[in-house]
């Protein structure tokens, strides 16, 4: 606390994001990184960039990544927002469809970023409690609101919502935008993208850090109508004009254009996937089924918080939330087959 510091700065509550530990030999499985880096054509590209050029500002307005991102899903370039990280396309559409509004909506188990934003851009919001399944009902987001937020798969819980349910959300509430918030559904999902030409409300965001295996880059993505999008860039143009470097967008580009090995690395967190949850269960954990990049389980005669010490005393990192409907689960991403089979014998140790 400083006294220059203005009465906002005060009273924030700010975002915990997982541990980047300095040390190395970790097994880390706790931020949902990919554990397979990024396309070679992607590093390639972004070599490239690393030139007398960077003494030039970017391009503002990314239009070439934009245009790469419109073909790739069969929209118009004036339908794709591009930003520093989806974090700050979030931040962002916040600012811009629901900065002051009293009744928005999203799950009491969700990604706690949300209730940051809203006490930044002052939004008052309601949380609506998941089924006893830990999904996301849709017919409780009929209630009266100003707008509704929530990530399809949901995260931390890894359960996903079909297109069916998205778009009874999206049809139910049309004088509220719905911002689903797709960070992990390239596991196994269906994205809504395609619901946006029939939809004005509906915003999609995405993200280059999970499955195109690009965290490190920042680069994140909304596709919605052209009145959604240029909202954000209303907002964008009044923050920061390059949220994107050179090297990044070159990146994110040649990153869309490597279809093959986007799906093969998806192909393979998904397998790794199904053996982790396999290998957990064996071990006595409730694995919930889970379409994203990690899976969340709990033991049900062991602390979570307890396991999670145990496992970092050992060099393995995983996430543990101390939020009380969920303070006996652990949040763990897929890793490698040999990060996970450390995981699994550090966690058959701690249990015997
Ligand atoms: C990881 C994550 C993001 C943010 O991703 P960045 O693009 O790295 O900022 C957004 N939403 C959810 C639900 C996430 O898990």
């Amino acid at each position: 606390m400083s006294q220059y510091w203005s009465e906002a700065v005060q009273r924030l509550v700010p975002y915990v994001p997982g541990e980047q530990p300095k040390i190395s030999n970790l097994t880390k499985l706790n931020t949902n990184e990919n554990p397979f880096g990024p396309s070679p054509k992607a590093l390639e590209a972004m070599q490239k960039k690393i030139n007398d050029d960077l003494r030039l500002y970017p391009d503002p307005n990314a239009d070439a990544l934009k245009q790469t991102i419109a073909n790739y899903y069969g929209v118009q370039k004036n339908q794709v927002f591009v930003g520093n990280g989806s974090d700050e396309v979030l931040a962002h559409a916040f600012a811009a469809f629901f900065q002051g509004k009293q009744r928005v909506l999203f799950p009491d188990v969700t990604y706690s970023f949300y209730p940051v934003y809203c006490q930044l851009y002052g939004v008052a919001h309601q949380t609506v409690p998941l089924d006893e399944y830990f999904c996301i009902r849709p017919s409780d987001y009929t209630q009266p609101n100003d707008g509704i937020i929530f990530p399809n798969p949901n995260a931390p819980t890894g359960c996903l919502l079909g297109l069916a349910q998205i778009e009874q959300i999206v049809q139910a509430n049309p004088h509220s935008v719905v911002l689903v918030d797709e960070a992990y559904i390239d596991f196994g999902g269906d994205s809504a993208v395609n619901l946006i030409q029939t939809y004005p409300n509906l915003l999609v965001t995405q993200t280059l850090s999970k499955s195109r295996s690009l965290a490190g880059m920042r680069v994140g993505l909304a596709l919605g109508q052209a009145d959604l999008i240029e909202g954000l860039e209303r907002v964008k143009n009044s923050f920061n004009s390059y949220p994107l470097d050179r090297v990044a967008q070159a990146g994110a580009a040649a990153a869309f254009e490597d279809e093959d090995y986007f799906r093969c690395t998806c192909q393979q967190v998904m397998a790794n996937r199904a053996t982790l949850t396999q290998a957990l269960q064996a071990l006595g954990f409730e694995v919930l089924p889970s379409f994203a990049n990690f899976v969340f389980a709990r033991h049900p005669q062991r602390d979570a918080a307890a396991i999670s010490t145990g496992l970092r005393q050992q060099g393995v990192i995983v996430r543990h939330f101390s939020q009380s409907r969920i303070n006996q689960f652990l949040r763990i991403s897929i890793g490698t087959e040999t990060q996970q089979s450390r995981l699994i014998s550090v966690l058959t140790s701690l249990l015997a």
